[in-house]
């Protein structure tokens, strides 16, 4: 037997019947990406799969049992999941935790404007993106946004096959001279990443008025929607890349499709808790959660440093009459799973990578001790003994796993939501699938390490 680590992919060591498994995981996980678009979409969809599972709102309970399923939702936007294990919360939960923000266009507040002839919205990019790779390719439109009278309208343009799309109209190369000449940075302007919307002018306009496109555009949204360009001011819209989610290559080894990170790790945490429940009864209470704003640094009511999650675990506190017990006290005996995805070593780019120290494609999911840039500033580092309790977990629950960081000193770096709950007092590692092209339109995971994901996270649980 070696003593050396080696990263072994997962595909050759599976047999036919985990093969099956994982290509079905892989479909269903599809599927909810490309329902998943925005937080909000996550957030419906993963209460539509929990309620089909037994799971109720935690506010139509007085009192918890052990084995009841609950999930609070906060503000639309986040969500927090509980399984009542036979434990007292006080020796601690085991909590997974993923994000379902992603990066995206979102549309300013006063988004209309008419130039030479086209409306266009104005947008403002949400998260860290390559600005150019959001040029070109058709977008889709969620959102909600309130009329006077205070009511919600949501909004979904461009998912359905005769939907209309969005897009901003890059410069032709032929007089692109200038712009090629600046740096990635700099080369596209925010200010000028408008959509188009519109181009025909409104017929019935009186001849003096200007902006005939914009007052067009108003006239159509006013018909379907009844609102007036005020209420944008009322509104969270947002644009995200309107194709869907594909397997990538002859072999189906990769999956492509936007929002990957998290919604990945997202997929998992919930399905890895339901599987959890229905497969053992089990001791310690489970707790899952996807949260909101990872991508923005996490402030926020919906976001992990919101206070609502220590809410959420009062609530649970109160109701299994676990009263006089320390909040505190239960997080720091508490195991976490910080699920968020990491990079995977590029083909074409393995100079930023440090392989030995890298998460390879297909190799199974990447356990990360820390996270941060440089010196370790702002890093997540979990302690050596639990992460010998992890492997521990893994390795008993024969999940395949690497162990990895980003990338090299130096060339980068980035954070998770694992620094929120190690600052609770909580045991916290990174814990994620590999991507390639992240934070693109067309992210690209492993079709195993996908469903690699998801037995990590049901591992972890029923351990
Ligand atoms: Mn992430
Ligand atoms: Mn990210």
């Amino acid at each position: 037997m070696s003593l050396k680590y080696e990263k072994k992919d997962i595909y050759s060591n599976f047999d036919e019947a985990n093969v099956e498994n994982a290509m079905s995981y892989a479909k269903s996980y599809m599927n909810f990406l490309d329902k998943a678009r925005t937080e909000r979409l996550a957030v419906e969809e993963a209460v539509n799969i929990l309620e089909n599972n037994g799971f109720i709102s935690l506010q139509e309970k007085d009192n918890l049992e052990v084995g009841d399923r609950v999930y609070f939702i906060n503000k639309e936007k986040s969500l927090y999941i509980a399984v009542i294990g036979s434990e007292e919360l006080v020796k601690g939960v085991n909590i997974v935790g993923a994000h379902i923000d992603s990066p995206r266009l979102d549309l300013k507040p006063m988004p209309l404007i008419e130039k030479s002839g086209a409306a266009l919205f104005k947008t403002q990019f949400y998260g860290g993106i390559k600005k150019y790779q959001w040029m070109s390719i058709p977008l889709a439109m969620y959102g909600v946004i309130y009329n006077k009278e205070g009511e919600k309208i949501k909004i979904a343009i461009g998912e359905n096959e005769d939907d209309p799309v969005f897009t901003i109209a890059d410069l032709l190369p032929h007089l692109a001279k200038d712009q090629m000449k600046l740096n990635a940075n700099d080369f596209i302007d925010p200010e000028k990443m408008s959509v188009l919307v519109g181009s025909l002018k409104d017929k019935e306009a009186e001849e003096k008025e200007k902006e005939t496109v914009k007052s067009n555009i108003l006239k159509i949204l006013n018909q379907k929607y009844g609102i007036e360009e005020i209420d944008f001011a009322r509104s969270e819209l947002s644009l995200v890349p309107a194709f869907k989610t594909k397997f990538v290559g002859l072999d189906k080894g990769l999956i492509g499709g936007y929002g990957q990170d998290d919604r990945v790790c997202a997929y998992a945490t919930i399905r890895a808790i339901i599987d959890a429940a229905d497969e053992k009864q089990i001791d310690k209470t489970m707790i899952a959660m996807i949260v909101d704003k990872e991508e923005i640094g996490s402030i926020g009511t919906t976001s992990m440093s919101s206070r609502a999650f220590d809410m959420f675990v009062n609530k649970l506190i109160e109701k299994t009459n676990s009263m006089g017990v320390d909040k505190l006290e239960v997080y720091y005996n508490s195991r976490v799973l910080s699920a968020d995805v990491t990079a995977g070593i590029s083909p074409e780019y393995e100079e930023v990578s440090d392989i030995q120290n890298g998460s390879e494609i297909g190799c199974g999911i990447s356990i990360e001790k820390y996270t941060g840039s440089g010196g370790k500033y702002d890093a997540s580092d979990a302690n050596a003994s639990y992460m010998s309790d992890i492997m521990g977990v893994f390795d008993r629950g024969n999940v395949a796993y690497q162990v990895g960081t980003l990338g090299k000193i130096g060339k980068g770096g980035g954070g998770t939501i694992a620094y929120i709950l190690a600052n609770k007092g909580c045991e916290v590692v990174d814990c994620g699938t590999p991507i390639l092209a992240m934070h693109s339109p067309f992210e690209v995971s492993s079709t195993f390490d996908v469903y690699m994901t998801y037995l990590a996270y049901k591992t972890f649980y029923k351990d």
